[in-house]
């Protein structure tokens, strides 16, 4: 059975972890966070035991949960045949993380990061075998989101690239090729721009985000409006995400109001803290924000 190192064990690095458990592989979840590497084996279970009882995975809850081993340190890099990174985004982390992988792993082993901007270009550049860097781009929540981008580094070698494609197949998701690595690849580029404009329209009082979100379903068939999506992947990261975008040169695809900065200091983490643009309930029900609500 092969063997996956997931390095992170967030929101994307769960799923992901789960995504290949799902496949068959054997996965290495690593997170220097205890507290998080608990919350994630825990979270896995508790998705897998959903996902069984709808008839939607291959082998029993049990089995696949198994195949999952949760890691305090890069050590099992050195037995992977994959290894894919999806911890916090910012370049030096990124960097620090993919010198020691590129220590540790034998030099056949692919090392893949799933930067949501962060070209892996700049990444394989903290690396002495460049060739075997490439992006993984996956979209959250992980084994729902049918797709992922794999991004070519200026020296990411092509066998090194066709792997990666026919690793997503092996995921049973489906590849999106990026052939030129700029930052943001090629759908978040996209995304951010709509992105910025919703947030902009928010903070002028144009619009609410439920109208927004709305509007963009019925209107432009998106299955999830930008802010549903926003919610989902945790506004923290999209602070993150923004401050990484203005490092990287991306200033243009990035909101000039502090509104999702503010909303962060008011504990407004999105999905996972039970209030964002949106508020949850104890089962997780998407309920509008009012204004009511918000003491
Ligand atoms: P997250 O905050 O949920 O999880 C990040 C995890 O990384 C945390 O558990 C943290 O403890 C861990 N971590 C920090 N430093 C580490 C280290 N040195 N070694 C190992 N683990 C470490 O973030 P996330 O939303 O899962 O995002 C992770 C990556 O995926 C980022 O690069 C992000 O841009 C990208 N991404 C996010 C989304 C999304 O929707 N959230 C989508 C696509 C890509």
């Amino acid at each position: 059975m092969e063997s996956v190192l997931v390095v992170g064990s967030g929101f994307m690095g769960s799923g992901i972890g789960q995504l290949c458990a799902q496949a068959g592989y054997r996965v290495h979840l690593m997170d220097i966070n205890a507290a998080a590497l608990d919350k994630a084996m825990a979270e896995i279970q508790w998705s897998l035991g959903k996902l069984g009882s709808k008839g939607l995975l291959k082998d029993s809850p049990q089995t696949v949960f198994e195949r999952i081993t949760p890691e305090h340190d890069l050590s099992s890099a050195a037995r992977a045949q994959w290894v894919i990174e999806a911890a916090l985004e910012t370049v030096d982390l990124k960097l620090e993380i993919f010198e020691e992988l590129d220590r540790l792993a034998s030099p056949e082993t692919p090392l893949a990061s799933n930067s949501s901007f962060i070209p892996p270009t700049r990444i394989a550049k903290a690396t002495k075998h460049p060739e075997r860097v490439l992006g993984l781009h996956f979209f959250g929540p992980v084994p729902l989101m049918r797709m992922v981008e794999v991004i070519k580094g200026e020296k990411t070698s092509p066998e090194v690239f066709e792997a990666g494609v026919a690793f997503v197949q092996s995921l049973g998701h489906t590849p999106i090729r990026v052939q030129k690595d700029i930052p943001g690849f090629a759908l978040n580029r996209i995304f951010s721009a709509a992105f910025r404009e919703a947030v902009d329209l928010v903070a002028d009082g144009v619009a609410t985000p439920d109208d927004i979100d709305v509007g963009m379903e019925l209107g432009y068939g998106w299955n999830a409006g930008p802010f549903v999506i926003a919610d989902n992947s945790g506004l923290d990261t999209q602070v993150l995400i923004g401050q990484t975008m203005i490092a990287l040169g991306l200033d243009n695809l990035v909101s000039r109001s502090d509104l999702i900065a503010s909303m962060v200091k008011e504990g407004r983490l999105g999905r996972k803290a039970g209030k964002g643009f949106y508020r949850y309930n104890a089962e997780g029900k998407r309920l509008p924000w009012h204004s009511d609500d918000q003491k």
